[in-house]
């Protein structure tokens, strides 16, 4: 496809722009009056219609209306008071499912694959959620946690800069929280003297709450946070695999400075784990055991956790596979609580199982430590940590709002979202199929906790189930760096690496951030953008002659892509706008990628711009980022509880930010920053 060229004509398509803002506002407002409520009777799933293939925005925002960007703040607070009266909601329970597609769960539900998804359709109001550019894991559950866009909840990217690369900005993980810079629903329950309990929700890494929360408020909420972000500080934490080439002796398993025994009886076929005298595991050939141990490393003993298979225990062949672990007095806190509350959550949750397929295990496949099978598995274990959590929370902690969270689907359609599609060049029919297997068991596993997690739930909580962003398969990955360095925009030093003094412009994995030494003045720092946006232009896909992006648009107004007549030439569309202090944060172009490709790769010194992924080797062969108005990026919000309005949210009712406010709403909080109008769900 030709991109066409730059536009600068601002007002040419000015109309087109705010039509798309009105849309998107004017759902919002309808959304939030019961005028908007269907009749009571039932819908039926199959009157859902999914978005057609390939659709645009543009094709599915067809209806107009105006209004002003002011008005829904005013709504919202008009609508919190209103809602709250009526409302008998106790408790809100948000369970955030990370890269569920709303392409694929609603109709698996609907075809009775997803028994519990079905029950929220059936009884309570579903629909698709939007996130909001760029669709990435930490500006969603940004705006999930604030009722606010990316340009006042101030978390731009997964990668985030608190300042410009160019000025000394060193990126941190977007999920650490720290950069929040809007009030929270967990901080405006505190405030009524509400309870919280997170559960594995994203933003929840404790060093930022510990921060950040008066101690008064420290005794009313619980945070446990093992995930994502969560860096233990020990050596010995992430996997591993032991070979020997000997068996029916004794085994030495190395862990830091700690060495377990195994030992193999040839007959049994069975290895057994010893640390000292005492034994602590019996691991089944192809099966898998939980080990709980102390494991020192220079001179500190930590208490672990972290799930063993016995891949092989042919004789001269054993080999066993360590999962990551979890520690207990890891040097980074990751549970903020009463210390009793910790040790009976390591007791029932953690010592049961603990391992994490987020934290790279896909790559263990890739170096040949495991094979397909095991990945499998380790992702059902990954759906049980995470449900086994947000159970033991709900039983465990007395809250009125608790916000809980499964990784899994996210790190997995990374990993397998491309294989599922034979016609991919990376894949095959046999693949394939194993990863659609692979894929619906563990839709299936995370169905079945679900519905065990609201046969828990009481009479007056509502349960708000949502997803982050989708994901869509990879055909080719574009190193934007790789392209800045070969027109001479970005200069490598020997290593490869970015040597930012001497360059003009550098790809962050989001956005592009200009030298600002070329912005002291507007015609020079135009040129420097227009040259930005030539290299963009020129970058084709080797296999197709596609060009890979569907926008790309700088903060000067100039834009390009076949979605430039919609977003282009005002960031406001993407709703970047906001606190001055806050627009260092983002970079000077904003790029969005088709379906089918994928820009996370930061590289400079790659041999080609647009690469082939390598499943489980180089790179993702699913990916999330950019628009999230395509309808593979669009995931998924089921509401479901006593009072909630039987419906179906539509189109694009619901943003992420949306979602933050409905929070709000239901509970009477008031959510300082919120933008966006709570949808509505009560009858
Ligand atoms: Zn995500």
């Amino acid at each position: 496809m030709n991109p066409g060229k730059i536009q600068k004509n601002k007002t040419a398509i000015l109309a087109l722009a705010v039509a798309i803002v009105a849309v998107a506002l004017a759902a919002i407002f309808l959304a939030t009056g019961p005028q908007q409520t269907v009749p009571t009777s039932t819908p039926s799933l199959a009157e859902q219609t999914p978005a057609a293939p390939g659709a645009s925005p543009a094709t599915e925002t067809s209806t107009t209306a105006t209004t002003t960007p002011e008005a829904p703040r005013l709504q919202f607070q008009a609508q919190t008071q209103a809602q709250h009266q009526k409302s008998e909601v106790k408790r809100v329970i948000l369970i955030s499912i990370d890269a569920a597609r709303g392409m694929d769960v609603w109709p698996l539900a609907r075809d009775g694959f997803l028994k519990n998804m079905g029950k929220i359709a059936a009884e309570g109001a579903y629909g698709e959620l939007s996130p909001m550019y760029p669709a990435e894991t930490s500006p969603s559950h940004a705006a999930l946690l604030t009722g606010a866009p990316s340009g006042i909840h101030g978390v731009f990217s997964n990668t985030a800069y608190p300042k410009s690369p160019f000025e000394g900005g060193r990126s941190e993980p977007g999920y650490w929280g720290r950069l929040i810079a809007a009030d929270t629903i967990w901080e405006a329950a505190l405030r009524k003297g509400y309870r919280v309990a997170v559960s594995n929700f994203i933003h929840g890494y404790v060093p930022t709450w510990q921060a950040r929360l008066s101690d008064a408020d420290k005794n009313k909420i619980v945070i446990i946070y093992a995930t994502k972000a969560y860096k233990p500080g020990v050596g010995f934490a992430s996997s591993q695999l032991y070979k020997f080439n000997n068996s029916g002796g004794k085994l030495e398993i190395r862990i830091a400075d700690t060495v377990l025994v195994g030992e193999v009886n040839p007959g049994a076929k069975v290895l057994v784990l010893y640390q000292g005298n005492k034994k602590i595991a019996e691991v089944p050939e192809g099966g898998w055991a939980s080990v709980v141990v102390n494991v020192t490393e220079k001179g500190t003993t930590y208490l672990t956790a972290f799930m063993v298979k016995a891949l092989s225990l042919a004789p001269n062949d054993v080999r066993i596979y360590r999962g990551n672990a979890l520690i207990y007095n890891a040097p980074i806190a990751w549970f903020m609580g009463p210390e009793d509350l910790k040790r009976k959550y390591w007791k029932e949750v953690v010592e049961r199982g603990y391992i994490d397929v987020y934290h790279g295990l896909a790559g263990d496949v890739g170096r040949g430590w495991i094979d397909l099978k095991t990945y499998a598995e380790i992702v059902n274990y990954t759906v049980d940590y995470y449900w086994r959590t947000n159970l033991f929370v709900l039983k465990n902690v007395e809250f009125q709002l608790m916000t809980g969270y499964d990784v899994t689907p996210d790190p997995v359609e990374h990993a397998i979202l491309g294989l599922m599609d034979p016609s991919m060049p990376y894949s095959n029919n046999t693949i394939a199929e194993w990863a659609r297997r692979t894929y619906l068991g563990m839709w299936a596993r995370i169905d079945q906790w679900l519905g065990e997690f609201m046969k828990e739930m009481k009479n007056g909580d509502v349960l708000i189930v949502v997803g982050d962003h989708g994901q869509w398969g990879v055909r080719g990955c574009v190193a934007v760096n790789t392209a800045l360095r070969r027109a001479g925009l970005l200069v490598t030093d020997a290593k490869g690496n970015p040597d930012l003094s001497r360059s003009v412009a550098y790809y962050d994995g989001a956005y592009i951030f200009i030298n600002p030494k070329y912005k002291a003045d507007p015609a020079t720092y135009s040129r420097v953008v227009e040259k930005v946006m030539e290299v963009l232009l020129s970058i084709r896909d080797p296999a197709t002659g596609e060009w890979p992006f569907a926008l790309v648009v700088a903060r000067t107004g100039q834009a390009a892509g076949p979605l430039a007549p919609i977003y282009g030439h005002d960031t406001s569309v993407l709703f970047l706008d906001g606190p001055a202090r806050l627009q260092s944060r983002i970079g000077d172009i904003a790029i969005a990628v088709k379906p089918g490709y994928c820009a996370y790769d930061k590289s400079a010194t790659r041999d080609n711009v647009v690469n082939r992924p390598i499943p489980f080797v180089y790179s993702v062969t699913g990916c999330h980022d950019g628009l999230g108005s395509w309808k593979e990026l669009r995931s998924i919000i089921g509401i479901w509880g006593k009072g909630v309005e039987v419906r179906q949210i539509k189109g694009f009712e619901a943003y992420a930010a949306n979602v933050g406010s409905t929070v709000a709403a239901l509970l009477g909080l008031e959510l300082r920053n919120a933008t966006f109008t709570p949808i509505w769900v009560l009858k």
